[in-house]
């Protein structure tokens, strides 16, 4: 059977722990060790596969065990015996399945979107309405509380062809923030440099060390303050002439509609962890446009094949214009899952053109990570 009409009767779930090459500090938290992430496989009547990744981060989105559960116990059900092209029906049951979850909901409309690609022999980009590029401006961050291992991470940048970083600022102090963007100004001004706070910033500094950095002219500054102060993100925007990003405050179109009307931001970070499906994604990023707006294609702590899943969506997305930051499969896990390498070259992530997500991950790597699994003998 190669038609869309075909039931998914296989449903199989991996809870990875990824050993890391590196700490990476953020104004909410930080990461060490390891990164957890959650992997979803469809399976249709007649043994087409389809993955998708869930990626979260406690601090930020959610909890791995959480997203497990929502995958294993609540969304399961949902998805068992539907068929592979009622992917809308099935999403909008998942919304009210369980809430909350985004990552989980991003992971199985990945899937679903990689297994509907794959009976069709089509590109993700192209179910979610064609290609607008073929390569993303990748921007990799520098977020090592030891400075000194990322200026040899820069150079290895500087060498691969990279040429936009993003400066995590926050964690530690402003005096730390302020010699980073020196050092970036005087030894890298091939560099575009954008500089995010991760909500780090408490509001009585926050108006005072935005000033300083402004000064630097970066690209963008984004997410100074907490999620929910909606309110000093628009008067930090009023401020300065840099554009003010907004990240952790927007995760879905919800929350886009709200910052445009509260005029909290210049652009906003989209991230498919955030908004829960890649449909969803592109719905923030065209509020964000009709309003004026930039968007750029965000990711979390993720493996490559939440990469792919960002990429498809950027792909089909012209309204995100800021490009995008899946750098942790090449330069953050010590190795990735995908069979092939997540594709970078001279610092573009190249768009896929393979029937689904033109990529799929490594079921050895699979079964060697996984902390616990739900895999069917
Ligand atoms: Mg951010």
């Amino acid at each position: 059977m190669s038609d869309l009409s075909q039931k998914i009767t296989g449903y199989d779930l991996w809870h990875l722990k990824l050993p890391v090459t590196s700490r990476r500090d953020h104004g909410i938290g930080s990461v060490e060790g390891a990164c957890e992430v959650v992997i979803l496989r469809l399976t249709s009547e007649d043994g087409a596969h389809g993955f998708g990744e869930a990626s979260p981060w406690s601090v930020f989105t959610g909890t791995p065990e959480a997203t497990f559960a929502a995958l294993d116990r609540y969304l399961r059900p949902v998805v068992l015996g539907a068929k592979v092209g009622d992917r809308s029906a099935i999403m909008a049951r998942a919304a009210y399945a369980v809430a909350h979850c985004t990552e989980a909901k991003a992971a199985l409309e990945t899937a679903l979107l990689d297994l509907a690609g794959r009976i069709s022999n089509v590109s993700v980009w192209s179910l979610l309405g064609g290609k607008c590029r073929d390569a993303i401006p990748l921007s990799c961050s520098i977020a090592n509380p030891d400075f000194a291992q990322d200026i040899d991470l820069l150079a290895r940048l500087h060498d691969d062809g990279v040429r936009i970083v993003k400066l995590k600022t926050g964690f530690k102090d402003h005096a730390f923030d302020i010699m980073r963007l020196e050092y970036l100004a005087q030894n890298c001004p091939e560099f575009s440099v954008r500089v995010d706070y991760n909500q780090g910033l408490n509001i009585e500094d926050a108006p005072a060390q935005v000033r300083d950095v402004a000064r630097f002219a970066p690209d963008f500054i984004e997410q100074p303050v907490r999620a929910h102060h909606f309110g000093m993100m628009a008067k930090l925007r009023q401020m300065t002439d840099v554009p003010l990003l907004a990240d952790e405050s927007v995760f879905g179109p919800e929350d886009m509609e709200r910052a445009a009307r509260d005029g909290i931001c210049d652009g906003v970070s989209i991230k498919i962890m955030k908004s829960g499906s890649l449909t969803r994604g592109q719905t923030v990023a065209r509020i964000a446009a009709a309003h004026g707006l930039t968007a750029y294609g965000g990711d979390m702590f993720e493996a490559g094949l939440a990469h792919l899943a960002g990429t498809h969506m950027i792909a089909a997305t012209p309204e995100i214009t800021l490009g995008c930051e899946f750098y942790q499969a090449s330069y953050f896990l010590k190795e990735d899952i995908l069979e092939e390498p997540f594709k970078v070259r001279n610092g573009q992530v190249c768009v896929p053109d393979g029937p689904g997500l033109g990529g799929k991950p490594d079921l050895g790597k699979l079964d060697h990570y996984a902390v616990s699994k739900a895999v069917a003998a």
